[in-house]
């Protein structure tokens, strides 16, 4: 039997830190390896193990603001010892599966789970909040209605709002137009984060303006595409770099920004151990799971 240990390190940029930033899982919808993958990087992955592993993309800000809300919510509890009853604000980027897997919610009420603290607040947009109504609502849960555990909060885009002490600003992305996609602006005493999953460049010059008025210690990015460019929806490694060309432009990162790129699919034909070497040559952090930053 062979057992893989998900240890994680810590990576500190040496400041007094205030803020962290853990990431739970790093896998673009299909998971790394992908659930019926046999391609070479999944094969690989499953025969190697450890950071070549990855769930799907979830994080959370010093335990308190969770983004986003995948299948692997569960594991990601399990695995890095999370509280998630005393959790009570949850940031969905989008409505995605990998984003947003809503039934899961209905285990918040007192019945399936006892003592979560307050109410669970979820933001996000009107794909989310309907993705979380027709979850939750259904006939078999409406003996255990969840008004009491959980509220849901429907974002307008740009109009920022104050959770637990954290300024958090909804900035619409460059992702599936059936829905207002949003990355995230998260600032807690003077140090921002942009949360950018799941996102391609073309922003609108709107989204650019808010995200060029601040300067960062963390910037996440899509880095779904692997080596490949990409046009838009998502990024791959050439347009990573553009992205921080043009935030350096503007003055929004400097030396002590921690840059990393997140969201993998075997589709971007790298493992982890090629993006990581990737990522040091260009003064990036590639994110694996389980993996905290603190600024
Ligand atoms: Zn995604
Ligand atoms: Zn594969
Ligand atoms: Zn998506």
């Amino acid at each position: 039997m062979k057992i893989c240990l998900r240890k994680y390190e810590i990576l500190q940029t040496g400041k007094e830190d205030t803020l962290e930033i853990q990431y739970l899982g790093t896998a673009a919808a299909e998971g790394w390896p992908a659930l019926f993958c046999n391609c070479e990087i999944c094969k690989r992955a499953r025969a190697v193990g450890g950071k070549e592993l990855r769930t799907r993309t979830q994080a959370v800000v010093d335990q308190k603001i969770l983004i986003d809300f995948p299948p692997d919510s569960y594991t990601h509890a399990l695995n890095y010892s999370l509280q998630l009853g005393k959790v009570q604000h949850l940031l969905i980027t989008h409505s995605h599966m990998d984003h947003f897997f809503p039934v899961e919610l209905i285990h918040r009420h007192e019945h399936f789970g006892h003592h979560a603290e307050g109410m669970l607040h979820i933001y996000g947009n009107e794909a989310v909040e309907k993705a979380f109504y027709d979850a939750v609502l259904i006939d078999r849960f409406k003996v255990h209605p969840l008004d009491e555990a959980v509220r849901f909060v429907r974002l307008v885009p740009f109009a920022d709002f104050t959770a637990d002490g954290y300024h958090i600003v909804p900035v619409p992305a460059d992702h599936d137009r059936r829905e207002t996609c949003y990355i995230y602006v998260i600032e807690k005493d003077g140090k921002n984060i942009l949360y950018g999953h799941d996102t391609g460049l073309n922003l609108s010059a709107e989204a650019w303006e808010c995200i060029f008025k601040r300067k960062y210690a963390l910037i996440s990015l899509d880095a779904t595409m692997g080596r490949k460019h990409s046009e838009g929806y998502h990024m791959g490694l050439p347009d990573v770099l553009t992205f921080v060309k043009t935030l350096q432009e503007h003055g929004c990162i400097g030396q002590d920004t921690v840059k990393v790129i997140n969201h993998f699919s075997h589709n971007g034909e790298m493992t982890h151990e090629e993006l990581e070497a990737f990522a040091e040559e260009h003064g990036l952090t590639a994110a694996y799971d389980g993996m905290k930053v603190q600024m």
